[in-house]
């Protein structure tokens, strides 16, 4: 891809990969808004909105939101003025009628070159992840087992407490793992079949996947 073109990237892959974190990551190096969908549901879930009150049972049970909710949420932030030079959709699609309502949206706006990253994970690894990792309100993760991290500690990047996700509970990360087999998988292979998918080994270290994902893209 051209960095100083629109830049149109999906990540896709199990949760836990790490997907947020190279988003964020290459959001702040590129200058372009990282769309997590799970952010803004969490977002509002925090508010208390109508939406947010549909979707935390939902989440909290590892389920996924209806199409219909989340294909409008994803219009409305790809069609705002932040994502003239690009953007980072994490989160979707997730399912195949998803993955087509976002094909037909790219053509509405007329995205032609836009890149899949898939971040591939084995499932114990996925499980480890998550039964490990630590969020603040801010939005900053981390593992409990790299920084001697605990919850309700203080996040070393911004002080607030830090918490386990509702989600990631062991029970729910069963399901999510479970739906993602099933329903989110399958996806892979619309963008295969399209010639847009990149796939990274997302066991590796962060910096490794971060440096392997700009060579894949860019070539630097
Ligand atoms: P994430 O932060 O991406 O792991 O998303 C957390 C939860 O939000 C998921 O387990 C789903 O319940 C919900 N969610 C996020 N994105 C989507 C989507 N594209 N479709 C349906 N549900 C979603």
């Amino acid at each position: 891809m051209d960095p100083s073109a629109r830049i149109c990237l999906i990540f896709f892959g199990p949760p836990g990969a790490g997907k947020g974190t190279q988003a964020k990551l290459l959001s702040r190096d590129y200058g372009i808004p990282h769309i997590s969908t799970g952010d803004i549901l969490r977002a509002a879930v925090a508010r208390g909105t109508e939406l947010g009150l549909k979707a935390k049972a939902l989440m909290d049970a590892g389920h996924l939101v209806p199409d219909e909710v989340m294909i409008g949420l994803v219009r409305e932030a790809l069609t705002a003025p932040a994502t003239a030079r690009g953007f980072i959709l994490d989160g979707f699609p997730r399912t195949t009628p998803q993955a087509v309502a976002l094909g037909a949206l790219f053509a509405e706006m007329e995205i032609t070159a836009y890149r899949v990253v898939e971040f591939q994970l084995d499932p114990e690894a996925i499980v480890h992840r998550l039964g490990n990792r630590l969020v603040c309100a801010n939005g900053h993760t981390f593992s409990m087992s790299a920084g001697q991290l605990h919850p309700g500690g203080p996040c070393p990047e911004c002080q607030a407490p830090l918490i386990q996700r509702d989600d990631d509970r062991a029970e729910t990360v069963r399901n999510r793992i479970r739906v993602y087999d099933e329903t989110t998988a399958p996806v892979r292979h619309y963008y295969e079949e399209r010639g847009v998918l990149i796939s990274i080994d997302a066991s590796q270290s962060i910096d490794d996947v971060t440096s392997e994902l700009y060579r894949r893209l860019f070539g630097n």
